[in-house]
């Protein structure tokens, strides 16, 4: 049975909602005794626990204020100690920017097999499936056996089907925070907003917004369902949402379990960064529209009518 090592995002404080379920899945496929985390941050206490009591029966925990941001030099150096010291056979993490780029690094330190924003694994035959090309091919990838192996995982593409109890060990490590990356400023979005790699739903919209203002009608809506908001790029090139909610190729890539475009053509680029939602609802005024052919729902309406009429619909139902 494979060792497992996940390497664990923090968000808020809290363990990330994709590093919870891939420590779940892990668990569940390779038991909790084989499967370990890595949480590193600051004020990760909190997300140690969490990993703790999701699956992993030993958590190395971080709780550092030079962590608190993703500094490569840092996080790859203690990363691979623990990996030296525990021999894990896989590593496992969400394929964030940051989760993505610190798998590959780790792999080419240790010299390991490496395969990266993958939509499903099979760990009998070592065979991880890849979305490619927007979406348009699905290739199976099969990972060199007897080999230590790296897999990062779209979000929201790996799930447990239990829930399993555990309660691990959290072992603090202090790590070296002598980082050749100067961390000069921070800039926080000032929302409260759920973040769009984290949602399980997204309500998205496109130009025909038309300006910053009326993505509250979209917000109301989202803030109802407990949805993310997002935008193509049309949208954001136009000023009316920040880069930080762009979805699409040159945006966020994301894979909630309902994705709701308002607005949005459905061109390839902001294709290729949502075709992996697994329901895509699709509001545009034009029956001739692209995305309708990708949508399992559409919905031929003006948004500025259809949208509001949702929100008003979903406030009667939760107060009935
Ligand atoms: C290299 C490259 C990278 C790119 N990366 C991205 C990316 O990451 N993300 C991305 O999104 N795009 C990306 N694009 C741009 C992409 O090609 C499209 O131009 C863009 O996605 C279009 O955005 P849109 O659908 O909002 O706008 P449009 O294509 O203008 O579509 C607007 C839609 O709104 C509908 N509409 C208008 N008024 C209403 C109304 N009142 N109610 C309902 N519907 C209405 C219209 O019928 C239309 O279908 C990229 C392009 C290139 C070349």
């Amino acid at each position: 049975m494979s060792k497992v090592l996940v390497f664990s995002e923090v968000v808020d404080g809290k363990l990330s909602h994709a590093s919870k379920e891939i420590i779940k899945f892990s668990a569940e496929n390779f038991t909790a005794e084989n499967t370990i985390a890595a949480v590193f941050g600051a004020n990760s206490a909190e997300a140690a626990q969490e990993a703790s009591k999701n699956g992993a029966s030993k958590v190395f925990l971080i709780d550092n204020p030079a962590f608190e941001t993703f500094r490569s030099d840092l996080f790859l150096a203690e990363l691979v100690k623990i990996i030296e010291s525990e021999k894990p056979d896989l590593i496992l993490a969400n394929n964030s920017i940051d989760g993505e780029a610190l798998m590959g690094m780790a792999a080419a330190k240790t010299k390991a097999n490496i395969a990266t924003d993958c939509v499903s694994f099979n760990k009998d035959s070592m065979e991880v499936g890849r979305s490619v090309y927007s979406n348009k091919l699905l290739v199976s990838c099969k990972l060199e056996a007897g080999r230590k192996s790296f897999i990062s995982f779209r979000p929201n593409n790996i799930k447990a089907n239990s829930n399993p109890e555990s309660s691990g060990e959290i072992v603090n490590v202090d790590p070296a925070t002598d980082s050749k990356i100067i961390v000069a400023d921070v800039q926080k979005s000032a929302s409260k907003e759920i973040p769009l790699t984290e949602a399980s739903i997204i309500v998205s919209g496109g130009r025909a917004m038309a300006n910053a203002e009326n993505f509250s009608i979209l917000r109301d809506f989202a803030g109802k369902i407990n949805a993310a908001v997002g935008a193509s790029r049309a949208a954001v090139d136009s000023g009316y949402a920040p880069h930080s909610m762009q979805v699409g190729q040159t945006g966020k890539v994301v894979s909630p379990n309902l994705y709701i475009a308002c607005g949005i053509s459905g061109a390839i680029q902001h294709f290729a960064g949502m075709g992996s939602s697994k329901v895509i609802v699709a509001i545009n005024k034009d029956p001739e529209a692209p995305i309708f052919k990708k949508a399992d729902y559409g919905i031929v309406a003006d948004l500025f009518e259809i949208v509001p009429a949702l929100t008003a619909k979903v406030d009667a139902l939760v107060k009935a």
